[in-house]
């Protein structure tokens, strides 16, 4: 079940749900053998094209990647600037992987309006970025 009556999902060919089994997929390929946390991120282009990403840890714990930036860099890798969805996957099944702070404002770089979809245990959660991070940096004044 999601919120649909709280935001337009314009995309036919990718629902919501569909969107976070990739960023599940991304989950199980997770590097994390210290917090054993495991995130997956899938970005949605405007195209179709779905850029994954998964948490990367490291010893020196402070480098540690989150799954919602190594999204960032696959979509850029790819070629792809304008994402229009991400859907996060990961941690405990009891309650929803919100972005960090510091993806919020990686994510607003390429699109402050995008959909952010979560998991929870009963329902998908559908939010604009705005609303997680509202007012965010920008050099453009285009917020
Ligand atoms: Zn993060």
């Amino acid at each position: 079940m999601t919120n649909k009556k709280n935001f337009n999902w314009p995309w036919p060919n990718m629902t919501p749900e569909a969107l976070l089994e990739n960023a599940r997929t991304a989950a199980k390929r997770a590097y994390s053998p210290y917090s054993r946390f495991d995130v997956g991120a899938a970005l949605l282009m405007a195209d179709g094209s779905i850029a994954l990403g998964s948490n990367i840890e490291n010893a020196s714990y402070s480098l540690t990647l989150c799954a919602e930036r190594s999204a960032v860099a696959g979509m850029v890798s790819m070629g792809s600037l304008n994402p229009v969805a991400i859907a996060i996957a990961g941690g405990s099944s009891d309650s929803p992987c919100p972005p960090c702070g510091a993806c919020r404002q990686v994510l607003a770089e390429f699109n402050p309006d995008m959909l952010v979809v979560l998991e929870s245990p009963n329902r998908v959660i559908v939010i604009n970025l705005n609303e997680l991070l509202p007012l965010s940096f920008s050099l453009t004044g285009r917020r």
